[in-house]
């Protein structure tokens, strides 16, 4: 299944993507870990959007758009992925519709205090992307990922002041995709109104929207 996760900022897409992932067997592509693999690696792509990352901004669609189609090419993709953060502009989408179909679009609505509130305690893997958070989703051992050990660190996108400019990129230029995909009736909302609702059970009621689908 080809399943498009949507939603703010701090929605959650990643954590729910990343349990998903193991639960149906299918790649977890988050456009945001290819954008920082690039910066870490400093390869010339890296450094050219790295401001554009630190800033809240979005990457330029052809870029990402690029970064996209090499991953959705791999052999692994096949049969099916779930997308954690593209498409996030009209344009992106309509890129999308070329190289592969979708099947489903889980909508994740969250208000924007609870938002604010899980950005600025997240803690983010610097070797794996897992996605941790200082109250509610805390590590077992202190300042260490559980599934490989690497170092939790604050994103810089996560300071309050790229906090707000990332929510209001996501209302001008993110959010209208919900009209575009309104014709597609493959849009499934998931409201989520608690800072500290445990993930497995939100990831439960995705399971159960997936199974009725399939
Ligand atoms: P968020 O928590 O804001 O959903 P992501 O990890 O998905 O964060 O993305 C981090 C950053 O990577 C974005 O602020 C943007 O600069 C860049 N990025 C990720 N996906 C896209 C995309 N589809 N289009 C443009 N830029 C993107």
């Amino acid at each position: 299944m080809r399943i498009l996760m949507f939603g703010p900022p701090g929605s959650g897409k990643g954590t729910y993507a990343s349990r998903l992932s193991v639960k149906l067997n299918a790649p977890h592509i988050s456009t945001g870990d290819l954008v920082r693999d690039e910066i870490k690696k400093q390869t010339d792509l890296g450094k050219r959007i790295s401001d554009y990352s630190s800033r809240g901004q979005l990457v330029p669609d052809k870029t990402i758009c690029e970064l996209l189609q090499k991953r959705i090419s791999q052999p692994d993709c096949k049969s099916g992925f779930i997308l954690d953060g593209f498409p996030r502009t009209i344009p992106q989408a309509q890129e999308l519709e070329k190289i592969s179909s979708t099947d489903l679009i889980i909508n994740l609505d969250v208000p924007d205090d609870v938002i604010i509130e899980r950005l600025s305690t997240r803690l983010t893997c610097k070797s794996c992307g897992a996605i941790y958070n200082e109250r509610s989703l805390k590590p077992r051992t202190e300042g260490k990922c559980d599934k490989c050990h690497g170092q939790l660190y604050k994103r810089e996108d996560d300071q309050p002041k790229v906090i707000q400019e990332r929510l209001n990129v996501y209302r001008n230029q993110t959010q209208p995709l919900l009209e575009y995909y309104q014709k597609t009736g493959q849009i499934r909302n998931v409201s989520n109104k608690e800072a500290g609702l445990p993930p497995d059970k939100v990831v439960q009621e995705i399971l159960k929207i997936i199974e009725n689908e399939s």
